[in-house]
């Protein structure tokens, strides 16, 4: 892939910025300005963590997955020795499948529960791997570091390479897009997530992942990281019957980002053109 429109377009306001500076020096307030705002808008579409200005990222199921009813459940920042297992019976007592981001510094810690996530029909994706906050930091060198060694780690301990990335908090900058592309590796985000880190409430995660709940949503929910009920319960583990209920009741089918979508570039003219457009 080469560069995103949006992230050319910045260079090229970098580059006039340059030659307006060489033609007319009393016009460097105004080039200096221009490159500032460009700055500006270029930090917020990082921080969005739904845009696509950065590149191809996907915040739905294609339309083929979609009208087979499918949805996709994402579960971040695990594999944690205590939220997981009971995650996956979970999964099991409803006999649905679900996507797990790993972090793979934890995978690594806990190599027997990857292989069982993977064991029960479930996927493993890459969630970088040491899920540092300052991740949408790093320069291109340091993001093929953090997102090859992990990509490296969880294809060993789950016995499959993953397909997908999704950024830690979802914050990105420009250089994300080329490393991930050289990697052979999607970007993907969310349709919806519930807060499952911060809010304390089952009932408020449940109601934000379920408005306007659809075939063809990506939902977002951690196992690792997961904030507490009053009662001390980890908030995935309330929300996640009564969410599977829902899905059910609608007539929805929670599979793998892997069984919603072909293989990136396995089709002409794919899927993945359409969910990115
Ligand atoms: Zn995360």
């Amino acid at each position: 892939m080469t560069m995103p429109a949006y992230v050319k377009a910045s260079a090229a306001v970098h580059a006039a910025a340059g030659i307006a500076v060489l033609v007319a020096p009393a016009a460097w307030p105004w080039a200096l300005g221009a490159v500032a705002a460009n700055h500006l808008a270029l930090t917020g579409a990082g921080l969005w963590p739904r845009s696509r200005w950065l590149g191809r990222n996907w915040t739905r199921l294609p339309e083929a997955a979609a009208a087979r009813g499918e949805i996709a459940i994402t579960i971040d920042d695990g594999p944690d020795p205590e939220v997981t297992p009971r995650v996956l019976d979970l999964l099991d007592a409803h006999a649905a499948r679900a996507t797990f981001f790993a972090i793979a510094s934890a995978a690594a810690r806990h190599p027997a529960l990857c292989r069982e996530i993977v064991r029960r029909g479930h996927s493993v994706q890459n969630h970088s791997d040491r899920h540092s906050h300052a991740f949408s930091l790093l320069g291109p060198r340091g993001l093929a570091r953090e997102i090859g060694a992990a990509q490296a780690r969880l294809a060993d301990v789950a016995g499959v390479a993953p397909r997908y990335f999704r950024a830690p908090a979802g914050l990105r900058n420009p250089f994300l897009a080329p490393v991930l592309d050289r990697l052979g590796l999607q970007l993907v985000s969310w349709t919806r997530r519930g807060y499952d880190t911060v809010r304390r409430d089952p009932d408020d995660v449940l109601a934000r992942l379920c408005k306007g709940l659809a075939a063809g949503d990506i939902l977002l929910l951690h196992d690792g990281n997961a904030a507490r009920t009053p009662a001390g319960q980890p908030v995935v583990l309330s929300v996640l019957p009564a969410l599977l209920g829902r899905c059910a009741d609608a007539g929805l089918r929670p599979v793998t980002l892997t069984d919603a979508l072909p293989a990136p570039g396995s089709v002409p003219g794919d899927a993945w053109a359409a969910a990115s457009s």
